[in-house]
């Protein structure tokens, strides 16, 4: 199993990532992270934690491609909606379960390819709840806590 899952791996997944400073390694675990994606069709994005890297990084399946979200960063969000959510360390993203999550957020990160490189973008409806899942990840959060 290369996704870590709870419940057995709670404590592992609860760890705080670190910031990335190696921009190198970073793409090399953005390619990990990628792999893994393309395996699984359900799968819509994951956080290098849920591989048992707590770096903060996650990659994304999104209309417009592939985004690499390394340091991201919610910086403005708007409008609360229900949804429902599953995860990948969850059942293998068969379990779901209903939140409350903001409709729309603006989320900055690095791109990686230069250390001053970074890009915000609007994420909307399904893409911004991933948004938001993914960056509870890199804060120990998982989708079952308040
Ligand atoms: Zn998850």
């Amino acid at each position: 199993m290369d996704i870590l899952q709870y419940p057995k791996d709670e404590a592992k997944l609860r760890t705080v990532s670190e910031p990335v400073t190696d921009f190198a390694e970073a793409g090399k675990i953005c390619d990990k992270l990628e792999k893994i994606l393309s395996k699984h069709d359900n799968c819509m994005a994951l956080a290098a934690i849920q591989t048992d890297i707590p770096k903060r990084i996650f990659v994304m399946k999104t209309k417009k491609g592939i985004v690499r979200a390394i340091n991201p960063e919610i910086v403005k969000q708007k409008n609360k909606m229900p949804t429902s959510e599953g995860c990948m360390s969850f059942d293998m993203g068969k379990k779901f379960i209903s939140k409350v999550r903001y409709q729309g957020v603006r989320l900055c990160w690095d791109t990686g390819l230069g250390e001053l490189e970074w890009e915000s973008k609007f994420f909307n409806e399904i893409e911004a709840v991933c948004v938001q899942h993914e960056v509870d990840h890199l804060d120990g959060k998982l989708m079952i806590d308040k």
